[in-house]
């Protein structure tokens, strides 16, 4: 089954639009506080570097009525895909890009998925290209509080190719992911002993990025 990949409705892309052009013009970037957060990590500066252009190219969707899988929407690490990581790859073509958001079915199972992610990116180009295209969740409640944070978040994703956290595939990955490009405690790493705040590394990024005023909200 090929599956739909639904752009937004002009309504929904001109939120979308608002929302990076008051990211882009309130220069976020250049205070102080982000600036010298930013700068803390060579990595994380290098990315940072890189959110004009790729805003600039990025292609926003609707996630909730994407049914593509993940695999085929790019939302696998280059790694991964090209390194043949069976687990990850069997993972990816199981879930759909709207069971980021809702409970879906698979071929195995039925999956329970709470409904608060607000969008889920492209990690690679599958073309060869940058990673391009955000799906953002457009169930209203959701949607009406689309955040800065959140689209730079995804962002970062596209640029650097990185996971939130390691998936359960790889819990003994030495590779960065955007939770410790953030600065963010690793759970079962730095966080061991102590209840680890940033479980759910999606949440956690984007309030970050917020917290560094590296955006509005
Ligand atoms: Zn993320």
């Amino acid at each position: 089954m090929p599956g739909v990949k639904t752009p937004l409705t002009p309504l929904q892309y001109l939120t979308y639009a608002a929302i990076v052009s008051a990211w882009t013009s309130g220069n976020y970037l250049g205070n102080t506080f982000c600036s010298s957060f930013i700068n803390q990590d060579p990595n994380r500066a290098a990315d940072f570097s890189q959110l004009s252009a790729a805003l600039y190219r990025q292609l926003a969707w609707d996630g909730l009525n994407t049914n593509i899988s993940s695999y085929d929407a790019g939302m696998i690490s280059a790694a991964d895909r090209n390194g043949g990581n069976q687990a990850q790859i069997g993972v990816c073509k199981a879930t759909p890009v709207c069971g980021v958001f809702l409970t879906y079915r698979n071929q195995y199972r039925k999956v329970h998925v709470n409904g608060k992610a607000a969008a889920t990116s492209q990690l690679y180009g599958p073309g060869g290209g940058p990673a391009t295209d955000v799906y953002l969740n457009t169930d209203p409640r959701v949607f009406g509080v689309l955040k800065e944070s959140t689209i730079v978040h995804e962002t970062l994703h596209s640029i650097s190719g990185l996971y939130d956290a390691w998936p359960e595939s790889e819990q003994i990955s030495d590779d960065l992911n955007l939770e410790n490009l953030m600065g963010l405690p690793v759970p079962g790493k730095q966080c061991q002993g102590i209840p680890c705040p940033c479980k759910k590394g999606t949440v956690c990024i984007s309030v970050a990025i917020w917290n560094h005023f590296c955006s509005v909200n």
